[in-house]
């Protein structure tokens, strides 16, 4: 746990989130300033910074199964949705915990901006 991180404290439960999703490893709740129809974050429990610094295989497969989980139980599937983790600045990575976003609802444009 990472006191400074604002996801670890959603881990936590000291600051509240729409939790709509969960495994042992890993977290999905909803994005506070919505992209999309559906717009779900799924994080590692772990503090991990980024993909970049990610180093549990298993870890980032619970992770990445939770956001297909998320997807499905959303009804996305059949029209198609979009995973995404932004890294670093140039990723436009605006908070320093590992998340995906899963975004579905509506069809996305590429390549992306
Ligand atoms: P990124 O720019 O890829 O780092 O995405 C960070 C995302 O976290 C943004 O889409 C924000 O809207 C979202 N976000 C920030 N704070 C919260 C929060 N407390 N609860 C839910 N989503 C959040
Ligand atoms: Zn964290």
């Amino acid at each position: 746990m990472n006191d400074a991180c604002i996801f670890c404290r959603i881990v936590a439960g000291s600051i509240p989130a729409t939790v709509v999703a969960s495994n042992e490893q890993a977290l999905a709740f909803k994005d506070l300033h919505p992209q999309a129809p559906v717009h779900v974050l799924v994080i590692p429990r772990r503090h991990v910074a980024s993909l970049a610094t990610a180093d549990d295989p298993a870890e980032l497969g619970a992770v990445m199964a939770l956001a297909a989980q998320v997807a499905r139980d959303a009804g996305l599937p059949a029209s198609g949705y979009r995973v995404v983790t932004n890294i670093g600045n140039d990723g436009g990575q605006t908070v320093g915990h590992l998340h995906l976003h899963v975004l579905g609802g509506r069809a996305f444009s590429w390549p992306p901006g």
